[in-house]
């Protein structure tokens, strides 16, 4: 059997707890803090000891930290939840500890006997910021074109397809743009990569500029757009589409000295209501930018006009 530790030693070992320990009741009420005293992870939580939650952080956060100890306690099970708090969030602490909004692993669980007369759980708050600004980073890495920053096409090819749900399931339409820049080679070819690499970023900076905040432009890969408009036919997105070859036009013309490689293709179409997946549309807008550049490019064909006349294949 294992020795009973003197009680000043136990309360010690409960103090040395690299993370914070807090004894909640039901109702909300610190009893009891422990650990956590290395400021560089911890704000100081001696002092939240008698007070309430509902006391101590803005009403919205109270009130979720009392769901997940009635649901603990309900559950009887061990409850792992994810929050963060940020310094504006928390009243009466010190001001030592970090400043900016933290991540916490809240481990919760429910303890056999009551405190103060109230159920009450163990909540063990672990700091995960660390962790929380990595994931977030490899997240942007995995949906982003390094370049341009724009979309990716996996992320692209994910917004789209949630798009495609909506549009089943709402019948609201969606307007999908592909564009690529003609005779790009040639600017590589004339001015060097960088150049090309210099007129691509201007390209994505003319598309975020001019975008809603609800559209999406992603890079397809080499000199290929997309943009993505939601709540927006084909027919609404068109006007917008002009404007938008125009202005990369003008860009063009300006990053690459006139040379003749100075203008884009386009084509352009939308979510259908017969659509079986989001390849249907993105075949539409290619077959409509194919028909682009086939017929001289420096315009934007509508998938209707593509259909209408030969087909590529
Ligand atoms: P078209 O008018 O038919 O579109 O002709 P194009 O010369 O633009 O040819 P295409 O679109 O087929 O080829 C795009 C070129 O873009 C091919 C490749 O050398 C170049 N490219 C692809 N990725 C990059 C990149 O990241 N940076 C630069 N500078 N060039 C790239
Ligand atoms: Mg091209």
């Amino acid at each position: 059997m294992q020795p009973i530790m003197p009680m000043d030693q136990m309360h010690a070992v409960l103090s040395a707890m690299p993370d914070l320990v807090f004894i909640l009741t039901r109702s909300g009420r610190y009893s009891a803090v422990y650990g956590g005293t290395d400021a560089r992870y911890y704000h100081d939580g001696s002092s939240l000891i008698g007070m309430r939650i509902a006391d101590m952080v803005v009403a919205e956060k109270a009130q979720w930290f009392l769901t997940q100890i009635e649901a603990t306690l309900q559950q009887k099970n061990l409850q792992i939840v994810e929050y963060s708090l940020a310094g504006s969030d928390v009243k009466g602490l010190t001001t030592d500890g970090p400043s900016q909004p933290i991540w916490f692993e809240g481990r919760v669980q429910a303890l056999p006997f009551q405190v103060d007369g109230e159920d009450a759980v163990l909540w063990v708050s672990s700091n995960i910021t660390a962790r929380k600004e990595l994931e977030d980073k490899l997240r942007l890495l995995s949906e982003t074109d390094p370049l341009t920053g724009l979309y990716n096409r996996r992320k692209l090819m994910a917004t789209l397809e949630a798009q495609f749900q909506i549009c089943a399931r709402y019948a609201t339409p969606t307007a999908v743009l592909i564009f690529d820049i003609d005779h790009f080679k040639r600017i590589n070819d004339e001015h060097g990569h960088q150049a090309g690499d210099r007129v691509l970023t201007a390209v994505a900076h003319v598309c975020r500029a001019e975008l809603r905040v609800t559209d999406v432009a992603a890079r397809l890969g080499g000199d290929e757009f997309v943009i993505l408009m939601p709540e927006t036919t084909q027919a609404q997105a068109a006007p917008f589409a002009e404007r938008l070859r125009m202005m990369i036009t003008e860009l063009l013309k300006v990053l690459t000295r006139g040379l003749e490689a100075g203008t884009v293709s386009a084509g352009l179409s939308e979510l259908l209501a017969g659509d079986a997946g989001i390849d249907d549309v993105m075949a539409r807008a290619d077959r409509a930018l194919y028909q682009a550049k086939r017929s001289g490019r420096n315009r934007i064909v509508l998938h209707d006009a593509a259909s209408a006349g030969s087909s590529p294949d």
